[in-house]
């Protein structure tokens, strides 16, 4: 295919995104399991939590993808991801949260359904909210973790290309979350 003709397949996913603030604390997280954990850590601009994974998309849907995001409403919340974890299958180290906030669950379930409703494949199993912070890892104990608070403002819609040398992403739209405007007081 020339380089000037649109792709015509996209493999994409809804996530959030880290501000430059949080990714650093994300990536000195990951810094922190590899002393732990050893593996290979994952390049600062990777971070994120995967909310909806959609997969190859046709470029002629994308519109309709971002038309099913533009139909979210959803709050800002404070995400406080406080564990280590790790899955043996897949070898990954990564950081996520004792308690899921209620409004990350809304949020994952708003977008679910507006991808369902306009005929995008949907996972409805169950998701461990998580940052991948490490690949071929053999994990270990789970050391006690210094949390890193993530004020969550926003999604995003991400592309993922696969090279050689791993996956790389780029966010293709952003969609703001209402602020918490915090009750007056009587
Ligand atoms: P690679 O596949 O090259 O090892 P990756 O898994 O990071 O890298 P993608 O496969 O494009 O890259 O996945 C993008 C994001 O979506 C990642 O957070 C990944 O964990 C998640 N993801 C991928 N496949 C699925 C799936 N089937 N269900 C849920 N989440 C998925
Ligand atoms: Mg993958």
């Amino acid at each position: 295919m020339a380089e000037t003709e649109a792709p015509e397949s996209l493999r994409l996913f809804f996530a959030l995104w880290p501000d430059a603030a949080t990714r650093d604390a994300l990536n000195r997280a990951g810094k922190w399991l590899h002393r732990h954990w050893d593996g290979r850590r994952m390049h600062a601009d990777t971070l994120h939590i995967t909310l909806a994974f959609i997969g190859a998309t046709p470029a002629a849907r994308l519109e309709t993808l971002i038309a099913c995001a533009d139909a979210v409403a959803a709050d800002a919340y404070e995400f406080t991801l406080d564990t280590a974890g790790y899955w043996r299958h897949k070898r990954i180290g990564w950081l996520g949260a004792q308690r899921v906030p209620a409004q990350h669950a809304e949020l994952v379930e708003r977008l679910n359904e507006s991808l369902q409703a306009a005929g995008f494949p949907v996972d409805v199993r169950p998701q461990v909210p998580h940052v991948t912070l490490l690949r071929n890892t053999s994990g270990g104990d789970i050391p006690q973790c210094r949390p890193v608070s993530w004020t969550v403002g926003e999604f995003a819609l991400v592309k993922s290309v696969t090279d050689p040398d791993g996956a790389h992403y780029t966010v293709i739209r952003r969609w703001p979350l209402a602020p918490n405007i915090a009750p007056a007081p009587a």
